[in-house]
């Protein structure tokens, strides 16, 4: 496969470099994956992580080979104290710093202002306000000159994520989006985590599959679907934030 960099990639060049990517997934683990695409893709590659059991075993993998690959985390503001906990415990374990994006301060008091501190649940358009000053904007910070994009999405925690591929070209970002646990099972990632002795958020220990911002999940029973515990006051098929979507 030739290498690609995305940055200067035609949607067309991209979308063929993301298919060969994906295609050379298939026969390889997730360190040979990671590597993979450290190797093919020429440029900054970001993996953004929210600290969950998928991003952890992501961050492991990443850390052990000393992959060039930037770990980033959007720290919204809201997140739960475990979450900085296994976020600090991380940096211990792997001697190295994920890098932080925050909310600019000014769209940060804006959005209070106009929502108070908790106004994320009077409406969606409310709740989609605050993700896109909290996350959306600090992501767009993080991978603004990124040629690769790299996220713990697996197929099967949504009917949404399900749509999307394993690799793609994001047209918008010009950037290769890469999801290389895309075809793991929730038990397959936590193998992995406990064989490899990573650090996880606690939160996992108590029923919370899919983690993010406090004020926005909760733990689910078994049976549940994975992220039915995120935005649970809202319509089942409103479970992103943005960052994700079936065109990215
Ligand atoms: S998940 Fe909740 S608290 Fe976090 S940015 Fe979105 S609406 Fe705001």
């Amino acid at each position: 496969m030739s290498a690609v960099a995305a940055e200067t990639a035609d949607s067309e060049t991209g979308a063929i470099a993301a298919r060969t990517l994906a295609d050379s997934f298939k026969s390889r683990d997730l360190f040979q994956r990671l590597a993979a695409i450290r190797e093919r893709v020429h440029g900054r590659i970001v993996f953004t992580t929210s600290f969950g059991l998928e991003d952890q075993a992501i961050a492991h993998a990443i850390f052990s080979q000393a992959l060039e690959i930037e770990l980033v985390t959007l720290d919204t503001g809201r997140l739960f104290p475990e979450t900085h906990e296994v976020w600090a415990e991380t940096e211990r374990r792997y001697d190295s710093r994920i890098v932080a994006f925050t909310p600019a301060h000014d769209s940060l008091e804006a959005l209070i202002a106009r929502q108070g501190i908790d106004g994320l649940r009077s409406s969606l358009a409310a709740r989609l306000d605050c993700c896109a000053v909290r996350k959306l904007a600090p992501l767009d910070r993080a991978l603004a000159s990124a040629a690769a994009w790299i996220t713990g999405i697996r197929a099967e925690q949504s009917t949404d994520r399900a749509l999307l591929s394993p690799v793609s070209f994001d047209g918008r970002r010009r950037l290769i989006k890469a999801n290389p646990l895309f075809d793991w099972t929730r038990e397959r990632t936590l193998e992995f985590v406990r064989a490899h002795n990573v650090p996880y958020n606690r939160l996992h220990d108590h029923g919370f599959l899919s983690i993010g911002c406090a004020p926005c999940t909760r733990a689910v029973v078994p049976g549940e679907p994975e992220r039915s515990g995120r935005w649970w006051w809202e319509q089942s098929d409103k479970k992103e934030c943005g960052l994700h979507t079936a065109l990215a």
